[in-house]
Parts: structure tokens; C-alpha cells; sequence
């Protein structure tokens, strides 16, 4: 079964993001996800899935525009994998070309030249409390990344030695594998050298032949004000630098840190876009005579009239008491909920009052609720 979520939601990226946007949320997810950095977790291995999925269709612009007039619908019955039954491998190796690290240049023919090589981009989390959403924050944020290593500047081969041309692909780095008697040539990284064209013989004790180094990184990073759950920052060049196999001493663009915000829950306010949502617990009388009511908002208070007769309910909108938005700055409404609360315990002096009350109010609530009961008798009774 194919998933039934939105593809531009899977991939975290917008209906107008372009061909590159979209191969990098995917390149950047497929990494996350990967069942190889997940051990022994299915919710991973279905994201992944679920993420090659989405991006087989909008990377294909014919396939994207049939998905964005009719949704999943218009893709029913067209040609598409199911990815659900594939082996993680299999994905991995269909797009192929765009772990390869290259700027879209691929590794055709060999050549690993082609366009500047690029990293991989990571991904970090940082929590951000909803009041820090009005003013923006900043938080500091640690990360480990693969960086070249500096002890054998990326080769991987011990100080005095070099690496030596890989004999199983012959320096090629790829493989041609063919079945069905010559039916299909398929070309596969070399299982050898891992498509480095090179095989290290006397490993660098440092990074154990690997050319990369796992290192930790600290950074600061700027939460900019009105920022939703979920967005994430975009940190240039704090990813890693292009995989060995790219290119050994690490040369081209280094990926991008994304560092995705998650906001807490608040325990008075509920978010809904700009707007933030808060219930106000109010007296009988209050709503019954009318009056000031004072809230707190986020920053400060307000005092809100509320007319007499007011419903339990009824919602007051305070303008400007929200949230301020990503873009504009503009701050969003704050709206309240008045919620009506009937007291547990009473005193003799409100029970005295509250009696006084019942006996004015004794008519007309009798009257309602024994109509009330008729109705009922009348649908137990049938007639
Ligand atoms: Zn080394
Ligand atoms: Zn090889």
C-alpha cells in the first residue's frame, strides 16, 4: 500500500520547492532515515520508504504535475514501485546518482569530476518554549559530523604509503553487472573499493583506512522569532564535506546543517498559526451580569468586557496578543474561550443566595426539563 500522506510533507518541503530543493530533502532524509544509521527500528525503515516514494513522484515533473491537480488519486493505476516491498538496498542504489555526493554530476564513465562535489547535510533538533517563539532565541547546538582527517588528509593510507588502484573495477570506482543471459547491464558501485577506484593497503591508524573521522561540533544557533513546530534552519556549508569516495581530500562544498525547531506544548496556551488559544475558566454570575475580565496573555494582561448574557463558549478575540508571524512580524490574535465553572464547595451565604435564585429560576427550568422528559418518554415509547 502506498502511503496516503502528502508527498510535499513527507520530504518537509514547499509545493513550489525546485527540482535541486527536493533531491536535497530527499538526499538529506533517505540519510536519516537509513536503516543503516537505524538499527533494528521499522518506524525508520517505512519513513524511508515512505520518503523514496514521494520523491520518485515529484522529482518526475510530469508525475509531480499529474500529483499536485488530483492528488494521490491521479497517480493511481501509473507506473510507480512499491517501495513498501523493496529491500532498503535496492532503493538505495535506484538513486543512486544523488548519494553519490555530486552536484548532480553523478559518476558517469568514472569520472567523479563532473559539476563540485557535495557533502552530505545533517540534521539536528533543537526545543524552543512557546514564549521564546515571541522574541526568537538562540540556543547552542552540538553535532557529530565526518570530517576529513588530518593525519592522512582524506587518503586513508598510512604516513609513507598510497593508496593503489583498485583491481576489481580497475581504478572505475563502478561495475558492470549483467543478467539475464546479457539482457540487462546494470552498473553497480564496486563492492571492493566502495567506488573509490582505490584500495588502501597500509590503513592510517587514525581513521582506520576511512579517510573520515567521526568529530564533534558545537555551534550557536539563531531561532528567529514567529518560527513553527517542525520548520527547520538552514545552517550553510556546517554539513559534512564530500564523501571519500567523491573525492578523498574532502574538496568541493561541505552540506548543510538543518537544525529543526520543536516547540513545547504550552499548559495555558494552544497555537493555531499565528494565533495562540487560551480558555478562561468564568463564574456563572460573571457571565450572567457581565463585567471585566482579566487574562493573561503571553507577555502581559489584558482585561477583556464580557456583555451580560455571555454563553459558556463564547470567544473574545484580543488583536495582537499572539504570536508574531515568520515573515512579517505581525502579531496574531489571541483568543479566549470562556469556559464556565460551577463551584464544588459553596458557602452557607452562597447557598442561601443561590436558593433564592432557584426559587425564581424554579418555573422556567421545570417547565424545560419536564418537556425535556415527554420527548424522551416519547422515543422510548415509540409514538
Ligand atoms: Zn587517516
Ligand atoms: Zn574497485
Amino acid at each position: 500500500m502506498p502511503t496516503t500522506r502528502d508527498y510535499y510533507e513527507v520530504l518537509s518541503v514547499e509545493k513550489t520547492a525546485s527540482g535541486e530543493e527536493i533531491k536535497r530533502a530527499y538526499r538529506r532524509l533517505a540519510m536519516k532515515y537509513h536503516p543503516d544509521r537505524n538499527p533494528d527500528n521499522a518506524e525508520a525503515e517505512t519513513k524511508f520508504k515512505e520518503c523514496a516514494e514521494a520523491y520518485e513522484v515529484l522529482s518526475d515533473s510530469e508525475r509531480r504535475a499529474t500529483y499536485d491537480r488530483y492528488g494521490h488519486a491521479g497517480l493511481r493505476g501509473t507506473p510507480g514501485h512499491d517501495f513498501r516491498s523493496m529491500h532498503v538496498e535496492d532503493i538505495f542504489s535506484m538513486f543512486n546518482d544523488i548519494f553519490a555526493g555530486g552536484g548532480g554530476g553523478g559518476r558517469s564513465g568514472g569520472r567523479r569530476s563532473q559539476g563540485v562535489p557535495r557533502g552530505y547535510d545533517l540534521e539536528t533538533e533543537v526545543e524552543l518554549a512557546l514564549e521564546e517563539v515571541l522574541t526568537g532565541a538562540s540556543r547552542d547546538v552540538e553535532f557529530k559530523r565526518l570530517d576529513v582527517c588530518q593525519t592522512c588528509s582524506g587518503s586513508g593510507a598510512k604516513a609513507g604509503s598510497s593508496p593503489v588502484k583498485c583491481t576489481t573495477c580497475g581504478g572505475v570506482g563502478q561495475v558492470i553487472q549483467t543478467g539475464l543471459g546479457g539482457m540487462f547491464r546494470m552498473q553497480t558501485v564496486c563492492p571492493h573499493c566502495k567506488g573509490r577506484g582505490t584500495v588502501v593497503t597500509e590503513k592510517c591508524t587514525n581513521c582506520r583506512g576511512n579517510g573520515r573521522v567521526s568529530v564533534k561540533r558545537k555551534l550557536t544557533v539563531k531561532v528567529p522569532a514567529g518560527i513553527q513546530d517542525g520548520q527547520a534552519i538552514r545552517v550553510q556549508g556546517e554539513g559534512e564535506p564530500p564523501p571519500p569516495e567523491v573525492n578523498a581530500a574532502g574538496q568541493g562544498i561541505r552540506g548543510d546543517l538543518h537544525v529543526v525547531v520543536r516547540i513545547q506544548d504550552h499548559e495555558r496556551f494552544e497555537r493555531e498559526g499565528d494565533d495562540l488559544l487560551l480558555a478562561s475558566p468564568i463564574g456563572f454570575t460573571q457571565l450572567a451580569l457581565g463585567g471585566e475580565l482579566e487574562v493573561s496573555t503571553i507577555d502581559g494582561t489584558r482585561t477583556l468586557t464580557v456583555p451580560p448574557g455571555t454563553q459558556h463558549g463564547a470567544l473574545f478575540r484580543v488583536d495582537g496578543a499572539g504570536l508574531p508571524n515568520l515573515r512579517t512580524g505581525k502579531r496574531g490574535d489571541l483568543v479566549v474561550i470562556a469556559q464556565l465553572v460551577v463551584p464544588r464547595k459553596i458557602t452557607d451565604a452562597q447557598r442561601k443566595l443561590l436558593m433564592e435564585l432557584a426559587k425564581i429560576d424554579d418555573v422556567a427550568v421545570n417547565a424545560q426539563s419536564e418537556s425535556a422528559w415527554e420527548k424522551i418518554k416519547r422515543k422510548v415509547k415509540g409514538t
